[in-house]
């Protein structure tokens, strides 16, 4: 899971295309959860490329949330969330970092999305904070509730 700033920079040079494969693939492995799903929680690189549009519209949505997600069991509020610029590869969050790496906010399918990678965050001491169903359903009813 530590590969990816490694296979980005293969991938850069134009070489090493099975290599940056094999990442790939060990990476999605490594994101399997118990179920099968595929999980959205990993490792970042080491910098950030920070989206402040995004970070803006989190922090002021993230505090709408609060009463909402307060209800919930297991739920913390982050006491601060990077939205980091995601190339390639899924959108997941970094729960030791406690980033996001998403590549937009256009459309409600993307702020479901950053909503989605934030509940893994508010909730990663929590099992819910792993169950990517209960983490999809929870993105979603946030998004429609607080638009
Ligand atoms: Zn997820």
């Amino acid at each position: 899971m530590n590969g990816i700033e490694g296979a980005q920079r293969s991938a850069s040079t134009g070489r090493a295309g099975r290599h940056l494969l094999a990442v790939i693939v060990s990476s999605l492995i490594g994101c399997l959860g118990a179920d099968g799903t595929l999980a959205h929680e990993g490792i970042g690189p080491a910098t950030c490329d920070h989206l402040p549009t995004l970070e803006a519209w989190l922090t002021l949505h993230a505090q709408r949330w609060d009463t909402a997600l307060s209800a919930e069991p297991g739920y913390e509020r982050p006491a601060h969330v990077d939205v980091c610029r995601l190339d390639g590869r899924w959108p997941f969050a970094d729960n030791h970092q406690s980033r996001v790496y998403v590549r937009r906010l256009e459309t409600t399918d993307d702020q479901v999305t950053l909503a989605h990678e934030y509940l893994h965050l508010a909730f990663q001491h929590f099992p819910s904070g792993h169950d990517e169903r209960y983490v999809e359903t929870t993105a979603r009813r946030l998004v429609a509730d607080y638009p």
